[in-house]
């Protein structure tokens, strides 16, 4: 008996560490492993709902909200008086604009947050922005990083390291190597925007500056275009890093102008998300090599006020509710997967969504409504034996909580095949994760 009692945990253990390295790879549920049923006849004697809660400490991933959504903005150059009303905008205007968001409740997040969203890994607020300003000017130092700190935004800046001043493209209105080394102390992110802002695609009209300085007007392909492309996307990542001793993973594309080869060259040289200059709000499903942010410019006012609009129209629909993905929640059965029985275990672990509303979790089971599961707040388990036979082929499960304020819901389905050839215990079956 010793040592039936002490090989419990331990299977337990091997069969949940097993599990972390697969969740990766098997998005959809596989076969039971070798390990499985081991584990599964463990399980299955003791009392429904509690022996495996043992793995629920193990889920480090926080259950992100994948109905927040994001608008990024750009900036260019702030002055008094607008000359190029396409890359400018005036100090009052950009204040204001920052004023807004705060009024309107949407949270200003950093770049890496976001990012850290899109892997799975952190939350952010429903209605969110991204501050980014491009092109590496003075005034952004010295007049929107002050308006940024008096409201303590975090902010992003995409530098193509040829106009930073000294570079063959940096005016006297250029921001500075120990500016941009200034900012990077204070937390302000840093990421790239090639070396010479130019149309990356393959034989396009560029600009090459020769060591003399005197400038060309070309285009390049073959050999040539691949060296230059690779300088511009590659080497410009590079110089940044060395530079400022920092870690680039956002590329931005001068004027939106790339091509498949180009995000090839950016996915390769390590870069996790690119951007182009085409506003709309980023879901969690957006594709990472076009995040789009709107521009704003001086002459185009209403593309701030249609962007703030665009997430702001997203919550008009009733009470909002956070959906959260199944797999966060290390569901039994798994979605998708098929069951040999009709009366499952039904368990998940509610852990990840952070504090819940003590009486607040629910379950509901299509055939069955609302049922009377077992939920313990220490482990965040949630569980339900099933007891009358489950009739339809598939059945449905609704997990519900309120959680700071707000209805947190998850979803998921499972199949149903019972064999008739096989006595087995149900719950044999139930210990995937
Ligand atoms: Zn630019």
């Amino acid at each position: 008996m010793m040592i039936r009692f002490a090989l419990v945990p331990l299977l337990l253990a091997l069969n949940f560490s097993m599990c972390k390295k697969n969740e990766v790879v098997s998005q959809n549920p596989q076969p039971p492993g070798a390990s499985s049923p081991a584990a599964g006849t463990t399980t299955a004697g003791g009392s429904p709902g509690v022996a495996p809660v043992a793995a629920s400490p193990k889920i480090k991933k926080p259950v992100v909200d994948q109905t927040a959504q994001t608008i990024i903005f750009c900036y260019h150059r702030l002055v008094d008086k607008i000359r190029y009303p396409g890359t400018e905008i005036t100090p009052a205007a950009f204040e204001a604009q920052m004023k807004e968001l705060k009024d309107r409740g949407i949270t200003v997040i950093s770049m890496q947050d976001l990012l850290a969203w899109k892997r799975g890994e952190k939350n952010i607020p429903p209605r969110c922005a991204v501050i980014t300003f491009d092109d590496g000017w003075k005034s952004q130092y010295e007049v929107a990083w002050p308006i940024m700190k008096k409201y303590g935004y975090p902010f992003t800046m995409f530098i193509y390291t040829e106009g930073v001043a000294g570079g063959s493209l940096g005016g006297g209105q250029a921001i500075t190597w120990e500016q941009l080394g200034d900012m990077r102390d204070n937390g302000v992110d840093i990421e790239a925007h090639t070396a010479t802002h130019q149309d990356l695609r393959e034989g396009h009209n560029i600009m090459l500056a020769s060591t003399g300085g005197k400038k060309t007007r070309t285009k390049l392909t073959g050999p040539q275009y691949e060296q230059w492309v690779q300088n511009e996307v590659v080497g410009s990542k590079q110089l940044l890093e060395q530079r400022l001793g920092i870690k680039v993973n956002c590329f931005a594309v001068p004027f939106g102008n790339y091509n498949e080869h180009v995000k090839e060259l950016a996915r390769n040289a390590g870069y996790e998300a690119m951007f182009t200059v085409y506003g709309q709000p980023i879901t969690f499903t957006s594709a990472m090599d076009s995040i789009g942010r709107y521009a704003i410019e001086a002459n185009k006012p209403k593309v701030f006020e249609d962007a703030v609009k665009m997430i702001g129209a997203s919550t008009s629909g009733g009470a909002p509710v956070a959906e959260v993905g199944a797999k966060d929640l290390a569901t039994q059965p798994a979605d998708g997967e098929t069951v040999r029985t009709a009366l499952p275990l039904i368990k998940a672990n509610l852990s990840g969504i952070g504090q819940i509303e003590p009486g607040s979790v629910q379950m509901r089971v299509s055939g069955l409504g609302v049922v009377p599961a077992t939920y313990d707040p220490k482990t965040g388990a949630i569980s339900y034996q099933v007891t009358q036979k489950l009739r339809e082929k598939s059945c449905s499960v609704f997990v519900s909580a309120k959680s700071q304020g707000k209805k947190v819901e998850a979803h998921w389905t499972f199949g149903i095949e019972e064999s008739p050839a096989r006595a087995a215990p149900p719950a044999a079956q139930t210990p995937k994760k």
